[in-house]
């Protein structure tokens, strides 16, 4: 057995309506690059008939084809991550089951990389096909991400389709975060990045796995993983109601002393108490963030099971 120069990850939950789709155009695409590869698949805990169908492919391509199977589903993130501490390849290269990133467009990540000596290579989705509100919650997601985080430079977060070299890819499977963002975390490690535009299909079949709360999740997640901003924000709010309350009592005193006691704005006085409660809350709503991730990681539970590799 040859051993391949690119290593393709692709995490499949409840994928069966694409996966022969996704068979034929990978394959295709990847023989007509020419350059020896492999293609692991990351079963995440699939519900439908995919586990099946995958085992079969592997054994259409059993030089090419690997399939990990996860103990349960562990979300896209952790089984891009189960992929990658399996690799043989000098690059890796992640997308979706889905085809919504184009296996036709690996190769162009692959001549960026070689071309700039880079060693990750993010793309950008060109003309995303996604709905409206979709694209609107990754335009603000990639807004806050940019302030909080400036050391991330990417254009587009939620992209997939993106190519890392082994010593990237080693650092990232040091890395053993109980929760984990895969193109952020590159990031971290990479010292000469590069971008570029990739075509972005709509999802032909199947459903995507992301609602609304799951996005939302998703946008705090990446936040308290990556950054200590929220804290840091919310101690500097915290200074400053606390000398503008002090101010007010200190007003509210000489009033009382000059004009005597006053029965009148109570209700002032109640927006004043809610706007103070609903920050102090807010506050522990982010500490709650942090905990959670403490909590996380000193438990230990293994990030994700294998049930088993079929190659
Ligand atoms: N996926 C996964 N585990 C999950 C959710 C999703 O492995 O718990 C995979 C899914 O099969 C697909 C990719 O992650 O290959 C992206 O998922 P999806 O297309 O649903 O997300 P969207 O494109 O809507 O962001
Ligand atoms: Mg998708």
């Amino acid at each position: 057995m040859t051993t391949p120069y690119l290593s393709i990850v692709i995490p499949v939950h409840n994928e069966q309506e694409i996966l022969p789709i996704l068979f034929e155009r990978l394959t295709a695409a990847l023989d007509a690059y020419g350059k020896a590869y492999e293609v692991i698949l990351v079963n995440d805990g699939s519900r439908d008939q995919s586990a099946v169908m995958l085992d079969a492919y592997q054994k259409l391509r059993p030089a090419e084809f690997r399939i990990i199977h996860l103990n349960g589903n562990f979300g896209q993130h952790l089984a891009i991550m189960a992929g990658l501490e399996h690799i043989r390849g000098e690059i890796a290269v992640t997308l979706d089951a889905d085809l919504q990133n184009p296996p036709e467009e690996i190769a162009k990540l692959i001549d960026k990389m070689e071309a700039g000596n880079h060693d990750v290579v993010g793309g950008y989705r060109m003309d995303r096909q996604d709905s409206a509100w979709r694209i609107a919650v990754s335009k603000m997601h990639n807004w806050v991400r940019a302030k909080f985080m400036p050391r991330l430079i990417m254009k587009d977060e939620g992209c997939m389709l993106r190519a890392y070299r082994k010593s990237v890819v080693e650092l990232m499977v040091l890395s053993q975060e109980a929760s984990t963002f895969i193109p952020a975390l590159a990031m971290m490690y990479a010292t000469n990045p590069g971008e570029v535009g990739v075509k972005h299909e709509a999802r032909s079949a199947g459903y995507s796995k992301y609602n609304l709360y799951a996005l939302i999740r998703y946008n705090f997640d990446i936040i308290t993983n990556f950054s200590l901003t929220p804290l840091h924000l919310f101690t500097l709010v915290g200074v400053v109601v606390s000398m503008l309350s002090g101010l007010l009592v200190v007003y509210m005193f000489i009033r009382r002393l000059i004009i005597g006691p006053e029965a009148d704005g109570v209700f002032t006085l109640f927006a004043i108490v809610l706007l103070l409660i609903s920050i102090g809350l807010l506050g522990l709503g982010i500490i709650g963030e942090y905990v959670g991730r403490i909590y996380q990681e000193v438990r230990k539970r293994p990030r994700f099971v294998i049930r088993q590799i079929v190659e």
